[in-house]
This record gives C-alpha cells, structure tokens and sequence, in this order.
C-alpha cells in the first residue's frame, strides 16, 4: 500500500501536468472504495476546461488543484496507480478515470483492487472532507517533534506500532515506515505508547522523519504494485533497513531481525536492541 513517500513521490512525478487544460473526463462506471460509484457528473462539471494549477498532498492524499473553484482529491488506497500516458498509448486494465489534456496526453487512474478514492472537493475546504478532517500532522510538511508525540500518547495504551499507523496521530505512515522508524529510534513495536518519555518521543519523531525522507530521496518502495506518474518503480526496497528482512542481521546489532504480528499486520524489528 502506498504510503506517504510514495504519493510524495507521485505528487512529484505529475509536475509535467501543470498547466494542462482538461479538455474530457471518462470514467469506467465501476465503483471504488467502499462501493461508492464515481460521481461522473461532478467530475465533469469540476474538471473539463480546467487548467491544472497546483498538486498538493496531506498525508496520504493528492489534491489536484484547477483555476476553478473545485479541485479533485486522489487517494491510491491498496492499488491505485496515477499516470500520465500519451493519449494513444494502450489502456492498463483496471483504468477507471481518464482526464485527456489539451496537449495530447492523459492522466489516467487505475486501480485493480479499487480501494482507491477520487472525488471533488471545494478548494480550501478540503480538510473539511470526513477522510481529511480527523488527519494528524503530517511529518513532511509539518514540525513533527517529540512533544507532539508526547502530547498525542497521553490517554493511551496502543502499542507504538498502532500508535505510529494512526492516521490521527501522523498523517502518512503505514506498516512498512512505522517499523522502519522504530528501528532508527531503537524502540520496539510492542511498547506500550504511555511509557513514551521525552527523550524516546525526540527520538521516534526523528525515526519517522528520517525513514520518510529517505525512503523519498529514492522515489519510493515498490514492493508489489507501486510506481510513479512516469511508470517507474522506486527504489527504496533495496534500502529498507527491517521491513521484510526477517532472519536477515540487524544493521546495528547483527541479531536476525524478527517479524510478528501485530494488529493483524507484519511487523519488522531486532530483539535485541529495540527493547525500550
Ligand atoms: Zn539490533
């Protein structure tokens, strides 16, 4: 699932887009992300004769900005891939909305699992949208500190794992970072969020901002289905220090990293020296 560098990544990669002019919108008609249908009508009346002005992002959510009063908000949930093509190149299967611009290209959105989201919001009001509305700070574009985590922990009893994966607390990170950053911050997944003190919140923010921006210096993991607005698959699976490394050594330790479950989901760490 993408995760915040990788719809960084994304984001970064659709910038030839800037300044096209959508002449047509087409939809598949099938449904996505919990059932819901695509709404077809409001894509059109949003879109067509728009001049694309800007590509933002907030946590794990594009926003596709027009010169009119509605931009398009993108969310790739499990599968969803957005690319600009050439208008005569073939479709990928499981393309389900196609914008073709005035210069002879088209941004497509396919999706085989259809987990994804597209819809149209009013610009400005689009942390109003329930999805964006209960957001926490996003660690990129936002100063994600030790006393923000301190302050978020308070009340709570979740491992830090599931504490790192709520998109309440940092907006972004999913399975793979969160255990990437509780590597680099030498805690384990397991820990309980309310023995978080001052020193190791420093250091988990430090984790997760450090996991996330190299992880975006190499475009992104492609582990199964992602790759950019260009077709190219990131590099950063070569890099990841414990996600998917189970019985591999720790880079700091040489103990063979573990996996476990936790909240249904695999979760990566050295036993060794993750023990706070
Ligand atoms: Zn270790």
């Amino acid at each position: 699932m993408p995760e915040l560098p990788e719809v960084e990544t994304v984001r970064l990669t659709l910038k030839p887009a800037l300044g096209a002019i959508i002449q047509s919108v087409w939809t598949s008609g099938q449904p996505l992300r919990l059932n819901r249908p695509l709404p077809v009508a409001a894509l059109r009346r949003a879109l067509t004769g728009r001049t694309i002005t800007a590509l933002r992002r907030i946590g794990k959510y594009l926003i596709i900005d027009t010169d009119g009063p509605r931009s398009l908000l993108v969310h790739l949930g499990m599968t969803g891939r957005l690319r600009v093509h050439k208008a005569g190149d073939p479709r990928e299967p499981h393309t389900h909305v196609v914008m073709t611009t005035g210069d002879g290209r088209e941004i497509r959105y396919s999706d085989p699992r259809r987990f994804g989201q597209v819809e149209v919001v009013r610009r400005g009001a689009e942390r109003e949208h329930p999805s964006l509305a209960v957001l926490g700070l996003d660690p990129l574009t936002e100063k994600l500190d030790g006393k923000y985590l301190l302050d978020r922990a308070r009340r709570r009893s979740a491992s830090l794992k599931a504490f790192l994966m709520d998109q309440s607390v940092v907006a972004g990170v999913g399975n793979i970072y969160a255990s990437e950053a509780l590597w680099r911050s030498k805690l384990s997944p397991n820990s309980r969020v309310d023995r978080l003190t001052g020193p190791r919140a420093t250091a988990l923010a430090r984790g997760v901002r450090d996991s996330l921006r190299h992880a975006l210096a190499r475009g992104g993991t492609s582990l199964r289905d992602f790759v950019d607005a260009h077709g190219a698959e990131g590099s950063n699976a070569d890099y990841l220090i414990v996600y998917d490394r189970a019985g591999e050594p720790c880079r700091r330790c040489r103990t063979p990293i573990q996996r476990s479950v936790i909240q249904g989901r695999a979760t990566y760490f050295c036993p060794s020296c993750q023990i706070l």
